[in-house]
């Protein structure tokens, strides 16, 4: 199965993906991950995004893009995975789409989670990641609104949407049953 999730920060992605990744057995792909991992290794792909990551902007397509299709590239994403973090606009959404047209393949869905905007905040101010100070919290939630919330519209014919409030098995749950529509 071959799966994007969508979120604002602080809306667990991230660990949905996890419980997901194990229940589907697909990899997990962060781009937020696979940055912080070059960043920790002082990769020149890590000082070049080390930056971005810092103020909350998007790290530029010409080093994301490149990232994921190595990682996509690898064996163990060729039969099906789970994004999370990309496509995070409809440039990267595009490109996704045509790497995935190189092979025959495509998405089976999108999985969008949502949580009302205190409660992000709120949730990110605990988790405490070095770019979790406040101001770059907002900053990330704006780029989420203005950058990442179309690719709603442009994944709307095969859009999943569950609500990521309360226990983290029950939303787990939701979304395993929404995935149930499409399997
Ligand atoms: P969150 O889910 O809290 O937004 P992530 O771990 O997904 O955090 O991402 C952290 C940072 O990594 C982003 O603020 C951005 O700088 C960078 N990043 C992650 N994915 C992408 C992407 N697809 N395009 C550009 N930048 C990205």
């Amino acid at each position: 199965m071959r799966l994007v999730l969508i979120g604002p920060p602080g809306v667990g992605k991230g660990t949905q993906a996890v419980i997901l990744g194990k229940r589907l057995g697909i990899p997990h792909i962060s781009t937020g991950d696979l940055f912080r991992d070059h960043v920790t290794r002082r990769t020149p792909l890590g000082r070049e995004a080390g930056h971005y990551l810092d103020t909350g902007e998007l790290v530029p397509d010409h080093i994301t893009v490149g990232m994921v299709h190595e990682r996509l590239a690898e064996p163990d994403a060729l039969r099906g995975f789970m994004l999370d973090g990309f496509p995070r606009t409809v440039p990267q959404a595009r490109d996704l789409t045509g790497v995935l047209e190189r092979t025959g393949a495509r998405l089976d869905a999108v999985v969008e989670f949502t949580a009302p905007e205190e409660i992000l905040v709120d949730r990110l101010l605990k988790r405490g990641r070095p770019d979790d100070t406040e101001d770059v919290i907002r900053h990330r939630q704006q780029v989420y609104r203005h950058e990442t919330a179309p690719l709603l519209d442009h994944y709307a014919g095969i859009l999943l949407t569950v609500e990521a409030t309360g226990p983290v098995d029950d939303i787990a749950a939701r979304a395993l049953k929404e995935l149930e529509r499409i399997e």
